[in-house]
């Protein structure tokens, strides 16, 4: 049986940034951590890609320079309900960069090897037992020993079903598509650089947006569009998806079934969320992403942050039982940004009707932008830099 003293499940935003916070925070790690990844990189994560500013905050903060991924870039977000509503730019940059997920994924991997992290590809964890010494952790390949196990392998992870199989999971549905960009779709002039979020099927019982974001694939330009629904209105019956997302793209010359649709669900966080138990942390998904939006990328890197800090103070005090792990999360930046989004849903969704929507997104403009500015973004510069 190998053995090691970090073992990360989950080779994503969340588990790379959790090691290479880890080697840049107390370096003497780096022979002692090991990720595990079930696929080969690049591989496939089906995701818009949409990276906010804090995104980009926390990789510089590693040294890390995003701008070397393929990219493009939304020059504003626009919030609407029916296609008005309002705009958010951030002056002298861009409001949103947008990557493919099998190339940033690929090139962060890229960076943690090169720092010296080894990531073994190609192996599925199984079944993660904590024990009283260590935790054992079995693979369709052999069985590793680790002193603390990383749960950083998505939303359907396998370290949350085995240490907290009876947790209630509060589970978003996502659908995606790809579409070539037309003219019909671009429009002219900066339009072109918008990212679209149009909360109009709120109305309809689906706690949500459709999204229409810029984004390349091999270097041609293209068109993201998608539907995200908490799940937080739906009773038994949930609504349809494809209806909504269709008739957003049919707005734009489109037809949904001529492109293939795929759906991924985003496991979000609500306060009440476990994170720990005594030897095994989770983050990113796995943990909990952004309940409003769903975004999960810079909140997966902010968990990395957090949890890096938390496993080094274990070994230097020799204790394990991570029980101070979620306080510390629910303290920080990355926390207090989780809770505003969560309390922001549990307003903008459950208040479904129509004029409430057209108040929010198109009347109430310059409060709107101010709770997004201050409870939604900037949170990546108020997290722990070092220890
Ligand atoms: C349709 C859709 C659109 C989205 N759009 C956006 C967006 O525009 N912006 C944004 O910020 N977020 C977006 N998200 C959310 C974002 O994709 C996730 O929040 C983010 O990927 C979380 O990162 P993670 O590292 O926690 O998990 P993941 O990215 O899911 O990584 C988990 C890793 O663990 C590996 N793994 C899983 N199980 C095992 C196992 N048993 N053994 C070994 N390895 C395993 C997987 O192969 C994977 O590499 C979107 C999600 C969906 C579904």
């Amino acid at each position: 049986m190998q053995e090691h003293d970090v073992i990360i499940i989950g080779g994503g935003p969340g588990g790379l940034s959790t090691a290479l916070h880890l080697v840049r925070d107390f370096p003497d790690f780096l022979p002692r951590i090991l990720i595990l990844e079930k696929a080969h990189y690049p591989r496939p994560k089906l995701c818009a890609g949409g990276l906010v500013i804090d995104a980009e905050i926390i990789l510089q903060r590693l040294g890390l320079d995003v701008s070397e991924v393929p990219h493009v870039d939304a020059d504003n977000i626009h919030f609407d309900f029916e296609a008005r509503g309002l705009k958010i730019s951030i002056p002298h940059r861009h409001a949103l960069r947008v990557i493919r997920r099998d190339e940033f994924d690929n090139w962060l991997a890229g960076k943690a090897k090169g720092r010296g992290i080894e990531i073994r590809e190609g192996v599925k964890v199984k079944k993660i037992t904590p024990e009283a010494d260590n935790v054992r952790i079995e693979t369709d390949q052999e069985t590793f020993c680790a002193r603390v196990v990383v749960g950083a392998d998505g939303s359907n992870g396998v370290t949350r079903r085995s240490v907290f199989p009876n947790a209630l999971v509060h589970t978003a549905r996502a659908l995606e598509v790809l579409t070539p960009t037309t003219p019909k779709a671009i429009g002219s002039g900066r339009r072109r650089e918008g990212a679209y979020f149009d909360f109009f099927p709120v109305h309809t019982n689906i706690a949500g947006y459709v999204w229409n974001f810029p984004t390349q694939l091999h270097g041609e330009p293209m068109r993201c569009w998608g539907i995200y629904d908490t799940n937080m209105l739906a009773n038994e019956k949930r609504p349809q998806l494809k209806a909504p997302l269709a008739s957003e793209m049919a707005r734009f010359g489109y037809n949904l079934e001529d492109y293939e649709i795929k759906g991924h669900p985003i496991r979000w966080f609500s306060p009440q969320n476990q994170m720990s138990v005594p030897r095994v942390l989770l983050v990113g998904d796995a943990a909990g992403a952004d309940p409003f939006l769903g975004e999960g990328i810079s909140i997966a890197l902010g968990y990395g942050a957090l949890a890096a800090l938390e496993i080094g103070e274990a070994f230097q005090q020799n204790e394990f039982s991570f029980n101070g792990y979620r306080n510390r999360v629910l303290r920080s930046a990355l926390g207090q940004v989780l809770i505003a989004r969560w309390f922001i849903a549990h307003v903008v969704y459950p208040l479904k009707w129509k004029w409430f929507q057209i108040l929010v997104w198109r009347i109430l403009k310059p409060i709107v932008v101010l709770i997004a500015w201050i409870f939604v973004l900037n949170w990546g510069k108020r997290m722990p830099s070092t220890p």
